[in-house]
């Protein structure tokens, strides 16, 4: 206790912390974390007492918000009882964690293999696509964020990739759809459709449909965009990969639980993948769980030969009794529903009447409480507010709204030249409307650097 009481102070935390905790996707010396005190619902707060309506929730997993008093309960509770179990033995949280899951999960998706989060969430998938099809490529979008483990890093096809490349043979990148920087120069989104199914299934039959045993998808792309497919291109890609024998993995690491307002995005489209990837909104990221839900054909192949993978703390019993807490309270207080509403009563309209006053937003796009705005110079040639992958002084316009937004009370998520929107699944309207009340404040910074 001495020493924890020793840490309780702004300096002493930001002094520890600059000198031993290495930051992820940072220049060590060129950041300045916030040290922040506690936090409860849709908002941390900094030693200051400084408040901030958290508008990324953490990093779009708090889906029901920060300490919600019924999983903190089941998280002591279950604590006091049992902390841990190697992945081999049943337990009852576990086994709870897992069949919850599977229920909610697209169609037949019955078996669980529980990681600790996204990236080995995604890299245990490609391995069973492998192992189940005995083919070696796998097929990922260019704008896409599938995690940062070796071969995940690989499939991800944004600008994170670089400094990692060809670390895992075998990944091919293609073009989603996306209309506003349509890499097929369509103009609406039935062509938009088209063209990417056509360049998907040219580029199935040029790599060899028999050396490919998945294609990775995000159902909804997170990270790299918020990219809303037009309706038809996942039961496109769906019909692709049937007819040559390949495996589809949706990645619901990001968009899973609540997030679009349905229980996972592929529900939007009746879409059921062999394989699918969660983590993040599976427990609120209370304690680290991730996994994939598995197809019974793809099952099958390993129910006499044996997996050939696996995690200490699979299936960790803490972050399973969090789950199942998380997924009652989920069901219990509709937040699947609550979400749907929020983005098509509140935040999809509140954030077009931003764009309708601010030149500086391009497009906004989304669904549920996961939105983007796309911040440009220039509404007529979309040219993005800062260049793609910028870094320093050429990022500085979006550094500079996002240290508006911070100011006004609202802690933004920004990637490149977009403001991504995404508070918990929960968060209240009068919350909703206080931050579009920050942002538009904060875009009147952006329009002036336009
Ligand atoms: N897939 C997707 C779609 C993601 O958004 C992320 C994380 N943002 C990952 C995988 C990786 O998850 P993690 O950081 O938990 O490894």
């Amino acid at each position: 206790m001495d020493n924890y009481a020793r840490l309780m102070n702004k300096d002493t935390v930001k002094a520890a912390d600059r000198a031993h905790v290495f930051h992820s996707w940072s220049a060590q010396e060129l950041i300045d974390p916030l040290a922040v005190a506690g936090a409860e619902g849709s908002y941390f707060w900094d030693y200051d007492g400084n408040r901030y309506l958290d508008f990324s929730s953490a990093l779009v997993y708090t889906n029901i918000g920060y300490q919600h008093p019924k999983v903190v309960a089941a998280i002591q509770e279950q604590a006091a009882k049992l902390c841990t179990l190697a992945p081999g033995f049943a337990v009852d949280v576990r086994s709870e964690a897992a069949r919850l899951i599977a229920e909610r999960t697209p169609g037949d998706l019955d078996k669980i293999f529980f990681t600790n989060g996204g990236a080995e969430a995604v890299e245990n998938a490609v391995r069973m696509a492998r192992v189940h099809t005995g083919r070696p490529k796998v097929l990922s979008a260019y704008r896409s964020y599938h995690g940062a483990t070796s071969g995940a890093i690989n499939l991800t096809g944004d600008a994170r990739r670089f400094g990692n490349d060809s670390a895992t043979a075998g990944v091919v990148h293609f073009w989603g759809p996306f209309l506003y920087r349509s890499p097929f120069h369509a103009t609406t989104e039935a062509e938009e459709c088209e063209r990417a199914l056509r360049h998907l299934e040219d580029t199935v039959v040029f790599e060899g449909p028999a050396s490919i045993a998945a294609v990775v998808l995000e159902p909804v792309v997170g990270a790299a965009g918020v990219l809303v497919p037009p309706p038809g291109y996942l039961a496109g890609v769906r019909e692709i990969c049937d007819r040559h024998g390949i495996v589809l993995v949706l990645d619901e690491v990001m968009v899973g639980f609540g997030r679009t307002g349905a229980w996972f995005a592929a529900d939007h489209w009746e879409v059921v993948p062999d394989l699918l990837t969660f983590a993040k909104g599976v427990n609120s990221g209370y304690l680290p769980l991730g996994g994939v839900a598995i197809s019974p054909a793809i099952a099958e192949t390993f129910a006499r030969r044996p997996y050939p993978g696996g995690l200490t703390y699979s299936g960790h019993v803490l972050a399973c009794a969090a789950a199942v807490a998380t997924l009652g309270v989920m069901a219990e207080e509709g937040v699947v529903e609550q979400s749907a509403r929020t983005g098509a009563e509140l935040l999809g309209p509140g954030l077009a009447e931003l764009a309708e006053r601010h030149p500086c937003v391009g497009e906004v796009r989304g669904m549920g409480t996961f939105w983007a705005l796309e911040l440009v110079r220039d509404p007529a040639t979309r040219e993005p507010l800062v260049p793609y992958a910028a870094s320093g002084a050429a990022a500085a316009p979006m550094a500079a709204f996002a240290e508006a937004c911070k100011k006004g009370g609202l802690w933004p998520l920004t990637a490149g030249n977009r403001l991504h929107v995404a508070p918990p699944c929960t968060v209240s309207a009068e919350d909703v409307a206080r931050g579009l009340e920050i942002l538009d404040g904060a875009l009147a910074v952006a329009d002036a650097h336009m």
